[in-house]
């Protein structure tokens, strides 16, 4: 019996492990374990033993047999942070931040592409490539360097320059593209071929949501397997929020937790919010996602390689999705930097649309939620510190404050 299969989210076929992301029915293929067996061998007492401190310390429900093939930087397992002051506020139980940023590369992209290229490892595959809005091609270009392997980045020309750069300074042959992700996506397709280039662009092969269904692992472990009530979760292609609800049904499935499902909240922003419009209309995203002048962050994705997954999991759960604005991104990502904590704009997001559910009274006193900060601040500061004075001595300090 293997250890794990591919099963097709939407017509539910089963499969043979293979490293393939979508079934001819267009649904998404998702791996599936033994989970009977796992259970033999592995439970809560093994893990609280283990030190290892990566994301491979679920490495028996992981798509990897053997421990030698994996290709890490010592991804995951990142810290689970209270934030008291904001609970106190705005009078709720718990407020946690998923400290994301504190991976290899920056952001939670390093989780998936360490299962991924591990996986693409194995296989031989020299030439790998990504349409990205920054750090899925940063966090691409980091493993395929330390795997041996060319990576081929492909950004929209409005990327933030720190992450380009960080490509670069990975090795990765990187390129600039004039249009949005998708736009990217167009010109891997049309030259994989005749490039010989395997494409780990969203949902394309199994190993990237296999790779960031461990922060649900994570969130259950460090809270000690009592689930928050809330998750508020960043959303852009939609792998995270896919993997997080897999992750969760895999843990009921071994018994390490209980009950309901912690309610997933998407949040977008406005403008480009493909899963709000699909929430709220059940309809295709509009055109006007294409015409907006969104941020270039992780979150401009007009068209998610699986809205229907992503919106089913949603209502599954009992979640909602939100579009913020670029303000409330803005005053978040301040409220969170004084709080100590280095948050980009998709991170700061997440306690924006906790603001949100809170006004609507959509979270109340008793409940615990988790935000999820999914990458660092820096990646997107400008290059130079923006219209300030330099000082020579004391008194010129003293003649600017
Ligand atoms: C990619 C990305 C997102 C969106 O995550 P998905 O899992 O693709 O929906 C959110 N935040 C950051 C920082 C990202 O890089």
């Amino acid at each position: 019996m293997d250890k794990c299969w591919l099963r097709c989210s939407k017509c539910f076929q089963k499969i043979d492990f293979d490293l393939i992301g979508r079934c001819i029915c267009k649904g998404t293929l998702l791996v599936e374990y033994d989970l009977e067996k796992i259970n033999l061998l592995f439970n809560k007492q093994i893990l609280k033993k283990r030190s290892i401190a990566s994301l491979w310390r679920y490495h028996e429900i992981l798509p990897i047999r053997n421990f030698d093939s994996i290709v890490t930087l010592g991804e995951g397992w990142t810290p689970l942070v209270r934030l008291h002051s904001l609970e106190k506020k705005l009078s709720l139980k718990q407020i946690w931040i998923k400290r994301e940023e504190q991976n290899p590369t920056g952001s939670f992209k390093a989780r998936g592409f360490s299962v991924a290229v591990s996986l693409l490892s194995v296989r031989g595959i020299k030439k790998v490539t990504v349409p990205s809005n920054g750090n899925a091609a940063s966090a691409l270009s980091a493993y395929a360097g330390r795997a041996g392997m060319q990576a081929y980045v492909f950004l929209p020309q409005d990327c933030p320059p720190q992450i380009i750069e960080e490509c670069k300074h990975y090795g990765a042959f990187t390129f600039l593209v004039d249009g949005m992700i998708h736009d990217a996506g167009k010109i891997i397709e049309e030259g994989k071929t005749e490039q010989g280039w395997f494409n780990a662009g969203t949902l394309q092969e199994p190993g990237r949501v296999e790779g960031k269904k461990t922060m649900g692992f994570e969130i259950a472990e460090q809270l000690n397997w009592k689930l928050p009530d809330v998750i508020v979760y960043p959303t852009g292609g939609g792998s995270g929020i896919i993997g997080i609800w897999k992750a969760f049904h895999e843990l009921k499935a071994l018994g390490f937790i209980r009950g309901c499902l912690p309610r997933l909240i998407s949040v977008q922003e406005e403008g480009c919010q493909p899963i709000v419009d699909a929430m709220e209309n059940a309809s295709l995203p509009t055109k006007l996602s294409l015409h907006s002048a969104t941020n270039p962050t992780g979150l401009r994705v007009p068209f998610p390689p699986d809205l229907d997954l992503v919106v089913s999991i949603l209502k599954e759960t009992n979640g909602a999705a939100i579009a913020v604005s670029k303000e409330e991104i803005r005053s978040a990502q301040q409220t969170l930097g004084s709080l100590g904590i280095s948050s980009s704009p998709e991170g700061a997001a997440t306690f924006a649309g906790l603001l949100r559910l809170h006004d609507k009274k959509a979270i109340t006193e008793k409940e615990t939620v988790v935000l999820f900060n999914t990458s660092h601040a820096l990646k997107y500061m400008p290059w130079k510190p923006s219209d300030m004075a330099v000082i020579r001595n004391y008194s010129e300090f003293k003649s600017l404050i």
